[in-house]
């Protein structure tokens, strides 16, 4: 842009017409205070009012726009004070119809009687006549393109702003600006994505000329934004291209050998992941995969035979997992699995004995340990791997990007798969692992029985104490979860100390109920939960802790306090800590949001066990700043763009941003440069603030 407009762009809105300081004040409800603000301020639908139908042809409660002539002067009545109704009566070819407005005294001398008009407003019909209530309307002139029958504009508004002050204003920002706005966009990207330009763009998508250009307007600015947000983060992790090459594993047949030998049969979801995961490994550009699979879909031997492959090629492994209890399951699994291949593997964990973890170490630097399986020790100084060739993290949420790369460091450009089972709509997994290929596990395992769940409010307490009962008398075992009050972990401990308290004391005082959160010392909170696992708890209370990793058969109903406070896709991993063995399962969600937002989400939790499913509907229904997690990752708000529903747009904006810096990685280049400045910018401001 230059320079006069850029700093047009800054000026606030009070130089415009009409905006004094009390409206300026209400722009800024809006977060709107420059020139560029308001004309970003996207409409949130439209409507079109360019079809002019006949009175006659008017349905009741109908938003419609309509020819007629004013038969008679415009009447004013003053039912009460401060009130003040204004009436006319119009006809056209065929019939009547009634206008009404409150308190707008000026159509009395604006409608001229016997002249036409344009009239658009939303119909009542009363008794067989219709009815308009406050109409907005002009003069019909043959001669003069209508600024009326157009597709209007409708904005997300607050109190005491309308529709018409918003309109003129930005009309007014626009004129301005006289096309003043810069275009980042560079030309061969637009040329290749047929981008309309950004001038033209902006305009049409306040008031847009027709349904065509609209459509090529919000194209290109949702293309800007996705395409600005996908380019930022890559630079921010310089984590595209690669300077060095990776290592081409080879096929071999062993690997299909054993897959025939597994005790089970891949699943159709497996079986294509690992397809595309073995793709990866053989190509020569270093692998990075995210593995996406809800709890139980089967992650770990996809896991196994990545390391399998590895080991077939002359390389070593690790898999970095974030709790001991969990390595050492892990530790357990795989070395069962390989059992008869000669695969030598090894564990390493902090808890390890000096003389253990130094052995360890020795095989891992000597090259014999074939596999190596353990939490954030790995990737501790004294660390070293003779010829890392595959790195897995399991469970990533739980690790920083950081982590993830200190442990890639350990190896000369290994092969990288990630594993999780917080089932992240694909949308954002592509914004938040912007670097990951996904891959999803969306297919469970046969047999499984799904856990049934039921939504309940405090009125059934008595008799799902019953029911707790009933499965407690069966031999079976339950969870007691309490939602994370607020922010503080005392507080969240609180929560589920009094509720243990209380029912220990009184419902359940005969059975063996216990206490779990994070708030407890390490060594008593593993002494409980072993003691879960061993069977000589009934009733475990807690706090979320045990969202991850736990896994006792022999727990079949999970109970969730105040399930409204939780993320769907946080109710969805406790729900699978049950569910788990031979047993009928169930979920019992107390659930005391009274809103139709809570009542949907806890409907998705009922209807479905599908954690991508789930997934997908709290974005849906909360929108992406909302979505579990996501505040952390920094996934900025959008204005235009909406991730659940440019899903396609999103793919497209990260090829080309993935295109556009494996040839320019700082975006230097002249066509590059101004969008590389804008991004730049963007970034440093970002990480001041
Ligand atoms: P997760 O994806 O949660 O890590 P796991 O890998 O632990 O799941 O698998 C859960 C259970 O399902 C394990 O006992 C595993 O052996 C079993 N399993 C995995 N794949 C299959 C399959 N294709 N058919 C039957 N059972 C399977
Ligand atoms: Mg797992």
């Amino acid at each position: 842009m230059d320079n006069s407009s850029s700093l047009m762009l800054k000026k606030p809105i009070r130089l415009l017409k009409g905006v004094g300081e009390a409206r300026a004040g209400l722009f800024e409800k809006l977060g709107i205070f420059t020139l560029e603000d308001i004309i970003t301020f996207y409409p949130r639908e439209y409507e079109d009012r360019r079809n002019i139908v006949e009175i006659k042809d008017i349905k009741d409660e109908e938003f419609c726009t309509f020819k007629a002539r004013i038969l008679s002067a415009v009447s004013e009545s003053r039912p009460r004070r401060n009130l003040t109704i204004q009436k006319v009566k119009v006809k056209d070819n065929y019939s009547m119809a009634t206008l009404v407005w409150f308190n707008q005294s000026y159509v009395k001398n604006t409608l001229t009687e016997g002249k036409e008009y344009i009239f658009y407003g939303r119909a009542e019909i009363k008794y067989g006549s219709v009815q308009i209530q406050n109409p907005v309307f002009e003069k019909y002139d043959p001669g003069i393109k209508s600024s009326l029958c157009t597709i209007a504009p409708v904005y997300p508004l607050t109190a005491r702003l309308t529709q018409n002050i918003m309109r003129k204003t930005i009309e007014k920002a626009l004129e301005i600006i006289d096309c003043g706005l810069d275009e980042i966009l560079p030309f061969n990207i637009r040329k290749e994505h047929k981008l309309c330009e950004i001038n033209y763009a902006v305009k049409n998508i306040h008031f847009p000329e027709d349904e065509e250009s609209l459509k090529n307007s919000r194209h290109r600015l949702i293309f800007e934004e996705l395409f600005i947000l996908q380019l930022g983060l890559m630079l921010v992790k310089k984590s595209y291209g690669s300077d060095h090459a990776g290592i081409p594993f080879t096929r071999d047949g062993r690997l299909d050998a054993f897959i025939k030998k597994l005790p089970f049969k891949l699943t159709g979801a497996q079986a294509r992941v690992f397809k595309e995961i073995e793709k990866d490994m053989e190509s020569s550009n270093p692998m990075s995969r995210l593995v996406q699979g809800d709890v139980g879909s089967g992650k770990t031997i996809l896991a196994i035979l990545a390391m399998l492959k590895a080991y077939y090629s002359g390389y070593q492994s690790a898999m970095m997992i974030p709790t001991e209890i969990l390595s050492e399951q892990h530790f357990c699994t795989v070395t069962k699995f390989l059992k008869g291949e000669g695969v030598n593997v090894v564990l390493l964990t902090g808890s390890m004995k000096k003389t253990e973890r130094e052995e360890a170490l020795k095989l891992i630097a000597e090259g014999r340990a074939d596999i190596t399986v353990g939490t954030h020790a790995l990737i501790q100084k004294g660390v070293a791997f003779k010829k890392l060739g595959l790195v897995i993290t399991d469970e990533q949420h739980r690790f920083g990007v950081r982590q993830r790369e200190v442990l890639k460091e350990k190896g000369i450009t290994p092969d990288v798969l990630v594993m999780t089972a917080t089932p992240i709509p694909r949308t954002l997994a592509m914004i938040v692992y912007g670097d990951l290929d996904i891959s999803a596990v969306d297919e469970l395992p046969p047999g499984r029985k799904p856990v049934e769940t039921y939504v309940v409010d405090d009125s059934m307490r008595e008799r799902i104490n019953r029911f707790i009962r009933k499965k407690v008398g069966e031999g079976r075992q339950v969870y007691i979860v309490c939602p994370l009050v607020d922010e503080s972990e005392t507080i969240e401990a609180n929560s589920a100390v009094k509720l243990e308290e209380q029912i220990a004391k009184r419902e359940f005082s005969d059975l063996k109920v216990e206490l779990v959160h994070g708030k407890m010392k390490a060594g008593r909170k593993e002494k409980v939960m072993k003691e879960f696992t061993e069977g000589n708890i009934d009733i475990l209370v807690s706090t979320t802790v045990i969202e991850v990793g736990v896994n006792v058969q022999n727990a079949t109903v999970m109970v969730v306090e105040n399930s409204e406070r939780f993320g769907l896709a946080q109710l969805h991993q406790l729900r699978g800590r049950v569910g788990r063995g031979e047993h009928q399962s169930y979920c019992i969600l107390y659930n005391m949001g009274k809103s139709k937002v809570a009542k949907e989400r806890m409907n998705v939790m009922q209807k479905t066990g599908d954690g991508f499913v789930i997934a997908e509907k709290d974005l849906e229904i909360r929108g992406p700043g909302e979505f579990f997690g996501t505040r952390q990752h920094g996934i900025p708000d959008l204005k235009i763009a909406n991730l659940y529903r440019d899903v396609e747009i999103l793919k497209e904006t990260r090829r080309t941003a993935l295109e556009i810096l494996q040839e320019d990685k700082d975006l230097s280049e002249s066509q590059n440069r101004k969008i590389g400045e804008f991004i730049k910018k963007l970034v440093c401001d970002r990480e001041d603030g």
